[in-house]
């Protein structure tokens, strides 16, 4: 059975892995596979590789270049022995540099029966992406976040646990964090975007509309086998 890997990029905070996870939800075939969930089970696993991987994640470091890619080829051998194999994986924080996407190409170029399949990208801009998460709080009594705004409608009520919070603000969400996120991901990442736009391969979402206007595009996209991106680029 072929299998196709679609990559999802976009900035930290711009929801493409809350859409991977949606996607593989709803169609049957389709996997999220992320960066974080290929680590997570090599480390399960006390491989030799998980437990170098776990002190250096333990330790603040960056899992290696060569290191996560084989983790991934690996989650996706691994992916196509079951019994059921995937015909479709969503790709999530991987490639995150040019270095990968290429190591990516060339290996997918290697294994007969697979193939890259859409590339999306999911655009917002630095300011929206630090507005996104300014607004988010945390409820201390039950842990859920929720956005100030609707949180202030409620007259400072939970609507999960109902309690009076009180409630904060995740060091992560502090706009001086993800405006350094964010500032990563366009160094190290966005490259990638120029990358397969060169070879028209780069489907452009905005990653600011509604979640499901999104999630529809994005179900389009995968299914619709015939669209030719370079029509799409810049324009969805
Ligand atoms: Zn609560």
């Amino acid at each position: 059975m072929s299998l196709k890997i679609h990559i999802f990029l976009g900035p930290p905070g711009s929801g493409k892995g809350t859409q991977a996870s949606l996607i593989a939800k709803k169609h049957p075939g389709f996997v999220h596979v992320s960066s974080g969930n290929i680590l997570r089970a090599q480390i399960l696993k006390k491989t030799p590789v998980g437990i170098a991987i776990e002190s250096r994640m333990n330790s603040g470091e960056l899992v290696d270049d060569e290191t996560i890619l084989n983790c991934a080829f690996d989650s996706f051998r691994t992916l196509r022995q079951q019994e059921s194999p995937p015909s479709d994986i969503l790709l999530d924080g991987i490639p995150r540099n040019i270095f990968q996407g290429e190591s990516l190409q060339k290996w997918v170029s290697s294994q007969p029966g697979i193939s890259l399949g859409k590339i999306i990208y999911f655009q917002a801009g630095r300011n929206e992406i630090i507005h996104r998460f300014s607004d988010r709080r945390i409820c201390q009594t039950c842990q859920k976040s929720f956005d100030l705004k609707s949180l202030n409608k409620q007259k400072d009520d939970c609507n999960t646990c109902h309690g009076e919070g009180p409630y904060y603000q995740r060091e992560d969400d502090k706009p001086d964090i993800v405006g350094h996120r964010f500032d990563i991901f366009q160094e190290l990442t966005y490259p990638l975007v120029e990358f397969y736009k060169k070879e028209n391969q780069v489907h452009i979402l905005s990653a600011l509309l509604p979640i499901e206007e999104i999630y529809d595009k994005v179900s389009n996209l995968l299914q619709d086998n015939q669209s030719d991106p370079s029509a799409l680029v810049g324009d969805v």
